[in-house]
This record gives structure tokens, C-alpha cells and sequence, in this order.
């Protein structure tokens, strides 16, 4: 479970999020959505405790500060954080060390051969293409088996074939129990497997929506409605 509380994040005069509270459940697709400069990736920062805030955020029952919560949950960044020198192999194997799961060998495996990355493993991350460094980070998030997890634009640089096995594995993880929160502009692709969404803009949750409440409804139209745009 993801657990936000009146989280304000100023930047000088800005308040770029503005005391909002949410929740991402496990066994559900939590939405993030919103226009541009909305708030959105300010959130997901705050959450994995990148930036400095104020309110109270919790993963899995713990502070996000504590060890027990970055055990916990997973974190697929906008734009891919790599080490430029280093290979595929050698960051995974930095990762199975610094989170301790080195017995993680199978399931490496099989992330290795869905995002097809097993014949890039001597391959420096500066030599991958954009959606393979994309791949990369997924796998690296997925390795520590996270029981959250919290995804920024998942879908920008994959292919049509890639973006379909991303919406399996996302569903997959949900029905595992992760508690999955994703930000996204791609609302079409997300459709299918949205569970519960916030709309944002100007730095507020302006609409929270169940996606049993909207049958007959698309998300998409539902944000265009709420956001005016
Ligand atoms: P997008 O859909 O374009 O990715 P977003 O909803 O993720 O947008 P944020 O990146 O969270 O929006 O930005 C929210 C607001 O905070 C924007 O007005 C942005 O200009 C501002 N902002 C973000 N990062 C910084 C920063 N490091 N310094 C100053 N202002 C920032």
C-alpha cells in the first residue's frame, strides 16, 4: 500500500502539489493523471523520497525514509537512471546486492527474456537503445520483487510489441498484489487495467474516480471533462 497524506512540494514561489492525500491499494492499478506541469512526476518523486517535502507518506506501512519502505517498492523513473559504463549484467548484479535478494537468479532470468535484454548483457548502458534502457530500468525495478510499485510514464520509447507485454506484466504484478501506482499521458493503453484514478492539475487532486463507478465511461473523456482541455 501506498499511503500519501497532505503532501505539499514548494519549488521557491511554486507550490507544484498542494496538500494532496491518495492511496494505491495492492491488487489494484492506481492512476495518476493530469495536463502537463499538473504534478504528477513531483508526486511519484516525493514518494520514492527524491525530493524533500511536506506531509507524511507511507509504503507498505513505513515512512518512505526507512530501510523496511525502500525494501519495499520499486521505482520506474521517467527518464531511465543508469550507469553509463556499466553493463546490463553489472547492474543487475548491483542491484541484487544492494537490496540483498541474490537468490533472485529466476526471475532475473525471466525478465531478462521478456524484455529481451538476455543477448545485451555484456552491452554498457550508454550503448542501449532508448526503449531497451527503458527495458533495463523495468527489469531493475522488478529483480527486488517489490510489494509497490511506482511507475512514470512507463510506455515512452517502447514499441507497440513492448508496450503490450508491459500492460501483461503490469496486470500480472496486480494480480500478485502489488500496489501499483502509475503516472501517465497515455490513457488509451491504460484503459483496460486501471483499477482506481486521481486527475491533477495546477498541483491539486481535482477528481478521484473508482473504475466501477465509470462502465460506461472512458477515463479518457472523463479527464478531458474534468480538465476542461
Ligand atoms: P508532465 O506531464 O509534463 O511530466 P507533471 O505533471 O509531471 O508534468 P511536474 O514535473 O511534477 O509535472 O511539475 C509540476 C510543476 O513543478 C511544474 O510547474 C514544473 O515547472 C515545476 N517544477 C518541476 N520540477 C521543478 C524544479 N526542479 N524546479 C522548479 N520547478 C519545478
Amino acid at each position: 500500500m501506498i499511503e500519501v497524506e497532505q503532501l505539499t512540494k514548494t519549488y521557491g514561489k511554486l507550490k507544484a502539489v498542494d496538500h494532496i492525500s491518495l492511496c494505491a491499494k495492492p491488487y489494484e492499478i492506481t492512476v495518476l493523471l493530469g495536463p502537463n506541469g499538473a504534478g504528477k512526476s513531483t508526486t511519484i518523486k516525493s514518494i520514492t523520497n527524491l525530493l524533500k517535502y511536506e506531509g507524511t507518506i507511507r509504503i507498505c506501512g513505513h515512512a518512505n525514509d526507512s530501510i523496511e519502505a525502500k525494501r519495499s517498492f520499486g521505482y520506474i523513473p521517467e527518464t531511465p537512471m543508469l550507469y553509463d559504463l556499466l553493463t546490463v549484467k553489472e547492474h543487475i548484479d548491483f542491484i541484487s546486492h544492494a537490496y540483498n535478494c541474490k537468490d533472485n537468479q529466476q526471475i532475473t532470468e525471466e525478465y531478462l527474456n521478456l524484455f529481451e535484454l538476455k543477448e545485451k548483457l555484456k552491452t554498457p548502458a550508454k550503448e542501449l537503445s532508448k526503449g531497451m534502457k527503458q527495458k533495463l530500468s523495468m527489469l531493475l525495478a522488478l529483480i527486488i520483487e517489490p510489494k509497490a510499485l511506482l511507475v512514470d510514464e512507463p510506455m515512452v520509447g517502447l514499441d507497440p510489441y513492448s508496450i503490450e507485454a508491459t500492460l501483461h506484466l503490469l496486470e500480472k504484478l496486480k494480480k500478485q498484489g502489488v500496489a501499483i501506482l502509475i503516472s501517465t499521458h497515455i490513457i488509451d493503453v491504460i484503459n483496460e487495467i486501471w483499477d482506481e484514478a486521481y486527475i491533477m492539475n495546477k498541483g491539486q487532486i481535482i477528481k478521484h474516480v473508482f473504475k466501477s463507478e465509470c462502465e460506461t465511461e472512458t477515463l479518457k473523456n472523463l479527464f478531458f471533462e474534468v480538465t476542461g482541455e
